[in-house]
């Protein structure tokens, strides 16, 4: 068997290039789109390894998961970026302690994210999370919530309201998610004329449809099984 290091290695060359394609061929710079490893459920040694082959960025979406890795590679110096669902009890875990937390979708959330980041005397960047397709069982806010919402945000010091992220339902089809991708660039450029305030970040595309959606705009993708491979159930 190759060695895990190697095969991570690999893989994530493989996904960067692969995204640079897309890029080029979109008329985009390949360095404005930052590739989100998501570790989640992985163990913290395949993140030590990937980091070690130069991958700064990891996705987490659990809080517990996401502690434990973050204090066992502290020395690394790593970008976290919270992904998951967050309930407001639990975000004081989260504000201070991540890069970026791209699912924000209840002014509960932010509320609870800004009053622990005052706390702190830091300002947490965020995204909001927006749920184009309305389905039921997923999370994000539905479209005609984004503009109250973003802004209560804005009057809210102790977070920074950077972009949007969007997870589309699942297609065989990648091609199908397109137009939730397209979408959700259409939002981020009305809000921001909305609010006179830059968001530059789209964070969307996963292993299936990460294509589509660099050719859409995101600039920042998830990717967790073309990397890591298959989840295992639960650590
Ligand atoms: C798990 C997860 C991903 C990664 O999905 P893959 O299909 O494994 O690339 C991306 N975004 C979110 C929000 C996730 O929960």
């Amino acid at each position: 068997m190759k060695e895990r290091r190697i095969e991570l290695a690999e893989r994530a060359a493989e996904v960067r290039e692969a995204l640079a394609g897309a890029a080029r061929r979109a008329g985009r710079a390949p360095g404005d789109i930052t590739l989100v490893a998501v570790s989640k459920f992985h163990p913290a040694s395949d993140v030590r390894a990937l980091a070690g082959a130069g991958q700064a960025d990891f996705g987490e979406n659990y809080v517990q998961e996401a502690q434990a890795k973050r204090e066992e590679l502290a020395d690394l110096g790593l970008n976290w970026h919270f992904i998951g669902g967050l309930q407001s009890n639990k975000a004081r875990f989260v504000a201070g302690n991540f890069c970026l937390v791209h699912s924000v979708d209840s002014r509960k959330l932010a509320q609870a994210l800004h009053k622990k980041a005052s706390e702190l005397g830091v300002v947490q960047d965020i995204l909001i999370q927006v749920n184009i397709a309305c389905e039921e069982q997923k999370s994000g806010i539905t479209e005609e919530n984004l503009i109250p919402l973003a802004e209560e945000v804005m009057g809210m010091g102790g977070v920074r309201l950077v972009g949007l992220m969007t997870l589309p339902p699942f297609f065989d089809d990648p091609a199908r998610a397109r137009p939730v991708f397209a979408r959700l660039r259409e939002l981020r450029d009305a809000l921001e004329g909305r609010l006179g305030h830059r968001l530059p970040h789209l964070s969307m595309g996963m292993t299936g449809d990460f294509v589509p959606a660099v050719e859409e705009g995101a600039t920042l993708v998830r990717i967790g099984t073309r990397i890591f491979g298959a989840r295992p159930r639960r650590i």
